[in-house]
């Protein structure tokens, strides 16, 4: 009985809760009963200061006794509205510099659209009612009705932007937590919003929706922690979790799921709870713990799926508070995630995002899948049980440790069987045809693309690649990562076609690129270059295997350490690299990653100045919409090389595995990843604890252009380095190569900075010579 209430449809009939709400925020708006004339009213979250100097202001209607609205208009004569905000730090200072041509905002508006739930209601109201000094604010209900005339429609529209969150604050007893948006209008700037939001950390964010070959982007001027930041810290709220996913496909692919999770919380829940699936998914129903749970989740927004790949927003809920402890939810979900690409080749688009998830760092996976006979499926996890049944074939998985994302691949394949050691290693290939890339959508915030598709290249057969040998490769990579970082918790590793430009390392199984399973001459001509061939036929598939211990044994903690898995799999794809085709191929590849991060965007600016790694997908605008990728992967894997300079290559292996080592099934954060490689840093060096190698490389942006002068008089090398690059930055450190008349390098540590800085040590030699180091990230002033 209870199942049958959960199988209801949710929307319309569905009791008072998410999509009521929803419903009267869409139906109400400015309230002309609450229009104030103002003159100097002033409103400050923290470090953002708004001023509404003349003009009117009206509040929303009252939805549910709350108003989650406002709207500003200054009058016709100048009067108008300022926001003040000072980030804190040079980097965000240099980022809205970027965008607004200042590094410090102070930005005057004409009209200012604001939702919130939060405590701003309260607060104008009060103010409008009993300023701080002189009489209150007067009422002028007429301006209030040719105002709600004109704003209600994108008040509307501001509150379903912002629906999720609106809604489940609204639902929630805390209001501590609530959020303040405001999208101004008439500014010299253009259109821009601001943010402030008091979640763990406290954040204010300013920005601008912007458009750039089609793509939408929402460019952020300045993102950061507020001065209030740590006051309201949240633990996480789960402890443990485990899925138990019962998924059929139809003939036509199309998917029906029943998705159990069983789950302990830390506390007691008595709001909303988040969750995340594919928009391609429709739950039609859920229940926790037996009883029917309303799910609040909205149409995907306009403009297509892609951006929302990797999930979309819901709300779940609970008819009543969860207590602490241990519980189960039960899901029922549809929809189509697989499209078919001709042939018999399938693209498994919602990777990560086919089942719903609430949260659960990393869980146990035990999945059942039902499928057309005629194709075979592979799977995260260890197969249990296989065979056919009902005329559709069965596949049984289970996870022998937690794991973050569950995932499988299908198609018509052939496939080999390798054994190296304990690790089961089997490869999977299309049989018939290989067929490149449409222009399949790639997520921004994907756990471990490697790049999102630049070129779509039309459907290309050729011939099947030579599976045997590209098998023996794989497992020869795998070998090699085995060898140098340590072991790993599953035993069997799947490797699997996708036809897309990228790649996705998910535990014990990997989505390799067709393309990769080609010989270089085999790729399509536009790809027949050194660039693409290096790419794919010698980094990709390295790279997606090195996941297996980057982002898969050790996570990244949070969003601004995501650049670290992407750094050290390119990193460990490199030294594969190294070991097969020697130090001058990897010099290459180095070389080429440099030019990319010096290009130069339409405004002169380089690719690198975007922003510091730890930004993540912030760095990814409409001004520089690859900078994402260039960094996080390209700066990544620089950062690592100068780190190995640092350490030698000894120590550097030892820290590698150390950090496997001590890491293994848990996160690892940024810092945590500074104060690993600091106990590697031999003696004698500058800058033990890596702070200014951290502040710069990490940390802020700049690569060094850099002059060198010296001579050598009574066995005294003095010279000086000048970096035409430095400004107020903290000093770079670099290596100066000296070469004596014995031909032994030595790495002399050398500070690079705006005026000449000297350096003076002694030399073997009178002809030693000195040159900087081609292992730096650096180019030369000359
Ligand atoms: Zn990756």
């Amino acid at each position: 009985m209870l199942l049958a209430a959960a199988m209801l449809p949710l929307s319309g009939a569905a009791p008072p809760g998410a999509y009521d709400l929803a419903g009267k925020l869409q139906a109400s708006g400015l309230d002309p009963e609450a229009c104030y004339r103002v003159t100097g009213l002033r409103l400050a979250k923290d470090d953002l200061k708004i001023f509404f100097n003349a003009g009117y202001l009206i509040l929303a209607k009252p939805v549910n006794g709350v108003r989650p609205g406002a709207y500003f208009a200054s009058d016709a004569a100048g009067g108008d509205g300022e926001v003040l905000l000072l980030p804190p730090n040079r980097a965000e200072r240099l980022s809205m510099a970027r965008f607004t041509g200042a590094p410090n905002m102070d930005a005057h508006f004409r009209n200012a659209l604001m939702v919130f739930s939060d405590d701003t209601a309260d607060r104008l109201e009060a103010m409008l009612e009993h300023p701080e000094a002189g009489e209150p604010f007067h009422k002028n209900r007429d301006i209030g009705v040719r105002l709600e005339a004109d704003a209600t429609e994108a008040l509307r529209s501001l509150y379903a932007t912002f629906s999720i969150r609106l809604v489940h604050d609204l639902l929630s007893p805390a209001k501590e937590r609530g959020v303040f948006v405001m999208a101004t209008l008439g500014s010299a700037l253009g259109t821009f919003d601001v943010i402030y939001d008091p979640a763990a950390p406290p954040r204010i964010t300013a920005g601008q929706n912007a458009e750039r070959n089609g793509h939408q982007f929402f460019n952020i001027w300045s993102s950061f922690a507020t001065r209030h930041a740590g006051e309201t810290e949240f633990g996480e709220l789960f402890r443990s979790g485990s899925y138990r996913i019962e998924a059929t496909l139809d003939a036509g692919l199309a998917m029906k799921v029943t998705t159990r999770l069983s789950f302990e919380t830390t506390t007691a829940i008595n709001e909303p709870l988040p969750c995340l699936v594919s928009p391609r998914m429709t739950i039609t129903g859920a229940e926790l713990d037996g009883a029917p749970m309303e799910v609040y989740q909205p149409p995907a927004a306009a403009g297509g799926v892609p951006p929302f790949e990797e999930g979309q927003d819901m709300l779940l809920i609970p008819g009543a508070p969860v207590a602490a402890g241990r519980h189960e939810m039960v899901f029922h979900h549809q929809g189509s995630v697989i499209e078919h690409t001709g042939g018999d080749v399938y693209f498994v688009a919602s990777r990560g995002s086919w089942y719903p998830q609430i949260g659960i760092p990393v869980a146990g996976f035990d999945i059942t899948y039902r499928y057309p006979k005629a194709l075979t499926l592979v799977s995260t996890g260890e197969v249990v049980e296989e065979g056919v049944e009902g005329g559709q074939r069965y596949t049984h998985t289970r996870t022998p440790s937690p794991i973050r994302f569950a995932g499988f691949n299908l198609g018509a394949y052939e496939s080999v069987r390798l054994q190296r050691g304990p690790y089961t290693i089997r490869v999977y290939a299309n049989r018939a045809t290989v067929v490149a890339p449409g222009d399949s959508p790639i997520p921004a915030m994907s756990p471990s693309a490697v790049r999102p598709l630049t070129a779509p290249a039309p459907e290309t057969p050729v011939a099947a690649p030579n599976l045997e040998r590209f098998a023996s490769e794989t497992a020869s990579a795998f070998s090699f990562m085995a060898s140098m970082l340590g072991p790993l918790p599953i035993r069997s590793i799947t490797v699997s076609p996708i036809p897309g430009t990228f790649g996705q390392g998910f535990p014990g199984l990997v989505y390799l690129s067709t393309l990769a399973y080609l010989d270089p001459a085999q790729l399509p001509a536009e790809m027949r270059n050194r660039d693409s061939q290096t790419f794919y036929s010698e980094l990709l598939e390295a790279h997606e295997i090195a996941h297996q211990w980057w982002g898969n044994l050790v996570a990244p903690e949070g969003p601004e350490d995501d650049w670290l898995p992407e750094a050290l799999a390119n990193y460990t794809s490199l030294m594969y690299l190294e070991s097969r085709k020697g130090a001058k191929a990897v010099s290459a590849v180095l070389e080429e990653y440099k030019k990319h991060l010096l290009a130069r965007d339409s405004q002169g600016r380089t690719i690198e100045s975007g922003g510091p790694i730890v930004w993540g997908a912030r760095l990814r605008n409409s001004e520089t919409p690859n900078a994402w990728r260039v960094i996080t992967y390209e700066k990544g894997t620089w950062i690592i090389h100068m780190l190995r300079q640092r350490m030698g290559d000894a120590q550097f292996e030892r820290f590698l595995r150390a950090l496997c080592e001590k890491n293994a099934g848990g996160t690892l954060s940024t810092r945590a990843f500074q104060e690993a490689a600091a106990r590697f840093i031999a003696a004698g060096g500058p800058d033990r604890q890596l702070r200014a190698f951290f502040d710069y490389w990490v940390y802020g942006t700049g690569i060094p252009e850099l002059r060198l002068k010296y001579s050598v008089r009574n066995l005294q090398m003095r010279g000086s380095l000048e970096d035409k690059d430095a400004g107020d930055e903290p000093a770079a450190w670099v290596p100066l190569v000296v070469t004596g008349a014995d031909n032994l390098p030595r790495l002399h540590w050398v500070e690079a900075g705006a005026e000449e800085a000297a350096f003076s040590f002694p030399v073997r030699r009178a002809s030693a010579k000195a040159a900087l180091s081609p292992d730096w990230l650096w180019h030369s002033a000359n």
